[in-house]
């Protein structure tokens, strides 16, 4: 594959700053990719491709998901900090023209998680939280764990992000509570 076109388009698109958070989220995306057998190239692309959205204001993505006929919930919508995310990656094909639904899918929902999220989603989820720019409370605890345990780490990120939204007073998305509870599940702390 041919990354510096990629590289290139994303450095004019994103500019600086968002620039290299996403080489950050692309590079921590492949070093979990290998840890966890998810293919290697599809990781990176989409930790490139996962804040394609993010340089358009809300009313521009709101303009741009009607344009596109994307069908989204009222969280999404009035939620800034989340529209990028479904807007950023049904643009992929459209305008950067990647098709891998897997790679789409990733970018989807790296803002939220959701149900049952796919290895790749996963490694997006957690490497964009992760990434070597990122500086908060725990967040090298969460690096840690990154490396030994999946979705335990999962756990601690989306719980981290939760605790924000609760405490800033946001809207939290449905899909972030399926996701916790997904993990839950799987991780047996269910009472189950
Ligand atoms: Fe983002
Ligand atoms: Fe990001």
């Amino acid at each position: 594959m041919d990354w510096e076109i990629y590289r290139t388009l994303m450095k004019s698109h994103l500019g600086e700053a968002l620039y290299r958070h996403s080489l950050g989220v692309a590079e921590t995306a492949a070093d979990l990719a290998v840890r966890y057998r998810v293919d290697r190239h599809r990781a990176y692309l989409a930790g490139l491709l996962h804040d394609y959205g993010k340089v358009f204001s809300p009313a521009e993505l709101r303009c741009k998901a009607e344009q596109l006929g994307l069908c989204l919930d009222r969280v999404s919508l009035e939620e800034k900090g989340l529209l990028h995310a479904p807007v950023g990656a049904a643009l992929l094909p459209v305008e950067v023209g990647v098709a891998d639904t897997a790679v789409i899918g990733a970018v989807a929902y790296h803002t939220t998680g959701r149900a049952r999220m796919s290895l790749l989603e996963k490694v997006i989820y957690l490497a964009d939280m992760i990434e070597p720019g990122r500086d908060f409370e725990g967040v090298e605890k969460l690096r840690q764990s990154a490396s030994d345990d999946l979705d335990r780490a999962l756990l601690a990120a989306v719980d981290h992000t939760i605790d924000r939204v609760l405490r800033r007073g946001r809207l939290l998305h449905p899909r972030s509570v399926q996701f916790r509870n997904c993990l839950l599940t799987s991780l047996g702390k269910n009472g189950g």
